[in-house]
């Protein structure tokens, strides 16, 4: 039974969790290479360590930029591969690249520790609320001997096939995410040039077949509020994209429509850095439609 859990990455996903699990009532103990992200964590009443001086514990959630960070959990710093409990649990919920978990979980399985990677999606307010949602890449029965830690963060879990195959699909989801931003942006866009307002708009989209958690959740939530906050980043986006196109070209899947939303998320010309909220990439062409609307508005008779 897991009673302990080490929660290494405590940026916008890795604190929410944390909190969630010592809610639920595990022992937690937080890790980041940052103190200032240890500090906040500690400011809750939760244990922390510095990497090097991890206690060990049954369970060792990571949520991490991506794999090159895992490597280096696993590898080196604190280099659980050799200083984990024989048995425990190595739980990725990082958004990683499939081949490198793949490599991951069989050095995790020849250290005697155990591997699932459970991407996640429902960003902070789900790992702060303990709803996220969960796929699962791994042995069923490691799934179930994680399944009440695991519970206790998502709403919906998923268990999709072998170690590496959570990231596979969660990559996938997070290619159409990005495709759906774009194209309902560009619906949008159409419609208010057309003169249908943009809430209008997304009210018939969302009654129709072109509706999408992007037209459900981020227009309302987050693109026509004007908050932008939420908490993912466009630097993240990017990531994923990359992953992906390369997850694709491995499959020798290149030229598809994936390779033109790869590149239409670099394209500099929306001007928007790393660190900028990822709804942002709807600005160029809302902000487009707005004008125009406005200079229709200016030149029609009082
Ligand atoms: P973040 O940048 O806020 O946090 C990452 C944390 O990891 C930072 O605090 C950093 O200091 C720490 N870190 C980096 N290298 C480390 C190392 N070697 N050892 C220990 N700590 C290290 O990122 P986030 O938004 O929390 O995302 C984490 C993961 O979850 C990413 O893979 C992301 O793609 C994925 N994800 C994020 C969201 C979201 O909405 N933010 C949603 C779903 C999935």
């Amino acid at each position: 039974m897991i009673k302990t859990v080490t929660v290494i990455g405590l940026g916008n996903m890795g604190r929410g969790m944390a909190m969630t699990l010592h809610r639920a009532g595990f022992a937690v103990q937080g890790s980041d290479i940052a103190t200032e992200a240890r500090e906040r964590l500690a400011a809750e009443g939760i244990a922390t360590a510095a990497p090097e001086a991890l206690a060990p514990s049954d369970a060792y959630l990571l949520s991490l930029p991506t794999s090159a960070q895992v490597r280096e959990v696993l590898e080196r710093c604190p280099g659980l591969l050799e200083r984990a409990p024989a048995g425990s649990l190595i739980i990725d919920t990082s958004t990683g690249d499939p081949a490198e978990s793949r490599q991951l979980a069989a050095k995790v399985a020849e250290a005697g520790l155990a591997w699932l990677d459970t991407p996640v999606s429902g960003g902070p307010s789900g790992a702060h609320s303990g709803q996220l949602g969960m796929l699962v890449g791994g042995e069923t029965a490691d799934l179930e001997r994680a399944r009440p830690l695991l519970e206790a963060m998502a709403a919906r879990i998923t268990h999709v096939g072998a170690a590496g195959s959570g990231h596979v699909v969660k990559l996938a989801n997070n290619y159409l995410c990005a495709a759906h931003l774009l194209t309902t942006a560009e619906a949008v866009a159409m419609a208010q040039r057309a003169g249908v307002d943009p809430e209008a708009c997304l009210n018939g989209l969302n009654s129709g077949s072109g509706r999408s958690a992007v037209s459900e959740v981020n227009f309302p939530r987050w693109i026509l509020s004007g908050g932008f906050d939420s908490g993912f980043t466009m630097g993240l986006m990017r990531k994923d994209l990359r992953l992906a196109q390369q997850a694709a070209r491995d499959l020798d899947l290149s030229g598809g429509l994936l390779e033109q939303v790869v590149e239409a998320w670099h394209d500099e010309r929306h001007g928007l850095d790393d660190a900028e909220d990822f709804n942002r990439i709807t600005a160029r062409l809302l902000e487009a439609a707005d004008r125009h609307a406005a200079s229709l508005e200016e030149e029609s008779p009082a």
